[in-house]
């Protein structure tokens, strides 16, 4: 009964504003209204409205109930007083005994003293807070939830009015920076490889809602109903498309899919349009509402869902602010570079990915779900660009810049033209590449130097055929974990690792177990706040300590094989016993499957990664246990010299080309040999010419690298001497040089090695 009797009031009250917001006068005169209409609907003695000012000041704009002269006098920092506190962390506070709260700071100037109890909630435009909206009374009243939604939406249409700038006096905004029109580079985060070139389009999912009070809940409902059965069809479309039969970028948008299930968040609107909000006005605030909370996560994996929420809302949105079929973007210059806050995972097949160069955004990251689609795309993406919005103006020149994390704005002529260069450099490259795909990477003596290619994505798979790899040498299994939004099961992970086996055509492809922890956090598993989570509780360690992840991991991979070649490597092992308590997990689940007569794999190979320097001083234990190993330099190099790999500062402070480095994968490779073990490199460097030179001239014979690094690979191992090499790094294996970079370079110059 009570609930819908506030239902009512509010609903008659939202009647009122409409008509005062759409009346004349001032911006200042309606607020001044409105304050009043609140505080009389509302039976309290004040109802006064904060508008955030520059540097984060809140500024008391009108009030009802406290002293007038106080207007435009009374100031609070955020997060000083109550009202500051609403405003840091975008959430409502009801307080009977306001003035008993620690937080609370008296302002003599308002009178406010005689006021006991306070309910304020936040204005929010977007994810920012622009405001605060508190009513006040002399007794101490229990303010219920009901009131304080109804508060709440109030301060929603109130929005529009704080934020549009027509309160403050226009010579007070903060000025534009008067750098805007000047070059710009800015550092980002690389979140997919490659470079694009093209003028700036600004993806601004923001629509102004001009319809926000509602003049019958029941036709605002079906409205909301009939824009989420358009979205789900036009998601059925898109499930429809070719490159959509499979991939994880599918497994993305199934995820999404859930969310236009998700009934919470449903009835929600629901609840929103039955207080006389409109459709769009109900998902508006549900959707600011639930931004403005989970801002304050630190979690990444639940910030990054927001996105699809984000995504989800926007196109909803976009329906049912008139734009009914929800008609794709306008077109796309020939050449577009998309700049954004972040996407969501639908909102790039809204663009033509013909002419989409690149994607710059302001948040995001390796796991974004739009990475992942960028990258089943192929489109070059660089990350956590900050403020690049405010910028850039539309149809700027900009380079995104994949590889190196870099994003050039209005770039002059002759960056412009040396990227372009560049480019057509690489399209020359990859056209002689694409010739050498078929001829044998062997060197001019004729030693076979095997080559194998680094996956994470069913997509990349396609890659193994065009680019003449012998097989994968390091199949990341992480990803599709990451895209999901639970764990997958053994028979979604066996359908996945089957359809890798069947793709890679009978070339080998290594499997190497869950590998997550320190930065690639699932959103399943609880991560815990580490201080050095490289060193943390990560791979092995955590897939060791939950054997059941592990054992469904290699069920599924067993039944995936069923007659084929496996070969499965275990990640991060710092000391022989952890190898061996895989292996007694892996042996486990081969015996259960012989017993329950599933086929077992034709041939069953098990190795290790080398990541941990400890494990080179174990070998003659390690090595009889094994049948490959497989260097993972990245990891290697950060734990060898205790260098932060994600760090820039330090990052390149010691080179992967230390005689240091290159004597271990001496040894490690003399060890190898003398046990009749195979071994591979699997880490960044070996992807890189001149590295992949020293590795072959201390023994090493086989390297996996990323796709687009075979090429150059191939090309230097076809024209590599390799007797002489191994005689001239015997030379410089002792010394104190910081790097042999210098001296193998100059090696490679004399004997025409192509680098
Ligand atoms: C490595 O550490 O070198 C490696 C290949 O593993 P990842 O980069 O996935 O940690
Ligand atoms: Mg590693």
């Amino acid at each position: 009964m009570q609930g819908a009797g506030m239902t009512s009031v509010s609903r008659r009250l939202l009647g009122r504003l409409r008509d005062v917001m759409a009346g004349s006068g001032s911006a200042q005169n309606r607020l001044d209204k409105v304050v009043t209409l609140i505080a009389a609907d509302m039976v309290a003695e004040v109802c006064s409205c904060y508008v955030m000012r520059a540097g984060e000041v809140l500024e008391l704009f009108s009030t009802e109930g406290l002293k007038k002269e106080s207007v435009h006098q009374t100031r609070l920092r955020v997060g000083e007083g109550l009202v500051g506190d609403i405003a840091a962390h975008a959430r409502p506070l009801a307080l009977a005994d306001a003035q008993a709260h620690p937080n609370f700071v008296f302002r003599p100037e308002t009178g406010e003293e005689i006021f006991h109890s306070l309910m304020g909630v936040p204005i929010i435009r977007g994810a920012r807070v622009v405001g605060v909206l508190v009513v006040q009374n002399r007794t101490m009243r229990h303010y219920t939830d009901e009131e304080m939604e109804t508060l709440e939406t109030v301060a929603m249409v109130l929005a529009e009015l704080v934020a549009s700038g027509e309160l403050v006096d226009r010579a007070e905004l903060v000025p534009v920076d008067g750098n805007a029109l000047l070059p710009l580079r800015l550092d980002g985060v690389k979140l997919n490889g490659g470079v694009g070139l093209g003028v700036a389009v600004l993806h601004r999912p923001r629509i102004t809602i001009r319809r926000l009070v509602a003049e019958d809940p029941d036709v605002e409902a079906e409205r909301l109903k009939k824009a989420l059965a358009s979205i789900r069809s036009a998601l059925e479309e898109l499930f429809s498309r070719p490159e959509m039969r499979d991939g994880e970028h599918r497994d993305v948008l199934e995820t999404y899919r859930m969310f236009t299930e998700d009934t919470g968040w449903l009835n929600r609107i629901g609840e929103a349009i039955r207080t006389g909000l409109t459709a769009e006005a109900a998902v508006q605030k549900v959707h600011d509402d639930t931004r403005a909370r989970m801002s304050q996560i630190a979690d990444p994996y639940l910030r990054e869902r927001m996105h699809d929420f984000e995504d989800l809302a926007n196109r909803l949105l976009l329906r049912l602010s008139g734009d009914e079929d929800g008609t794709p973007r306008p077109e796309l210059p020939e050449a577009a570079i998309l700049i954004g806050r972040n996407l969501g995972p639908m909102e790039l097949f809204d663009y033509d990915p013909k002419r989409l160069r690149g994607l710059v955004l302001e948040e995001g990251s390796a796991t974004s779900h739009v990475a992942i689609v960028a990258r089943a795309l192929d489109i070059p993406v660089v990350g956590r660009v900050k403020d690049v919005l405010d910028k850039i103006e539309p149809m700027d020149q900009v380079i995104c810049d994949g590889d190196s994390g870099q994003v050039f704005i209005r770039p002059p002529e002759d960056i412009r033209e040396t990227f372009a260069e560049a480019l057509s450099q690489r399209q020359l490259r990859l056209a002689v590449y694409a010739r050498l795909r078929d001829l044998p990477a062997v060197t001019r003596e004729g030693v076979r130097i095997a080559i194998h290619m680094n996956a994470g994505l069913l997509l990349d798979l396609q890659h193994l055929h065009d680019s003449g790899a012998d097989g994968i040498g390091l199949y990341r299994t992480e990803l599709p974990f990451m895209a999901r939004s639970s764990l997958p099961d053994v028979a979604a992970q066996s359908l996945l690792y089957r359809k890798i086996l069947d793709q890679a055509e009978g070339k080998p492809v290594v499997f190497r177990t869950l590998d997550v922890g320190g930065d690639k956090v699932l959103p399943y598993w609880n991560p815990y706040d580490e201080d050095n989570p490289a060193l943390g509780w990560r791979s092995i360690r955590i897939t060791l300590d939950r054997p059941a992840v592990m054992r469904h991991q290699l069920r599924a991979l067993l039944r995936a094989a069923a007659g084929r070649e496996l070969s499965v490597m275990f990640p991060m092992i710092a000391e022989v016993a952890e190898l061996m308590q895989a292996r007694k997990i892996l042996d486990i689940e081969v015996a259960r499957e012989a017993r329950i007569g599933n086929p077992l794999p034709g041939k069953l190979l098990v190795g290790t990664m080398l990541e941990v320097p400890a494990l080179a001083l174990q070998l003659d234990a390690l090595l009889p246990l094994v049948d490959f190993v497989s260097v993972g330099t990245n990891d290697l190099t950060q734990f060898l010299f205790a260098v932060d790999r994600g760090n820039p500062r330090i990052a390149e402070r010691y080179d992967t080309l230390a005689p240091t480095m290159i004597r271990f994968m001496r040894y490690v490779a003399a060890k190898c040999r003398e046990y009749g073990v195979s071994l591979s490199v699997c880490g960044e460097m070996a992807g890189r010419p001149l590295e992949a030179m020293a590795l072959i001239g201390v023994g090493i014979r086989s390297l996996s690298v990323s796709a687009p690094a075979i090429g150059a690979v191939k090309t230097m191992v076809r024209s590599l001497d390799v007797v002489a090499l191994e005689a001239y790094l015997e030379t410089l294996l002792e010394s104190p040089d910081h790097s042999l970079r210098g001296k193998l370079r100059s090696f490679a110059q004399d004997h025409d090695i192509a680098l």
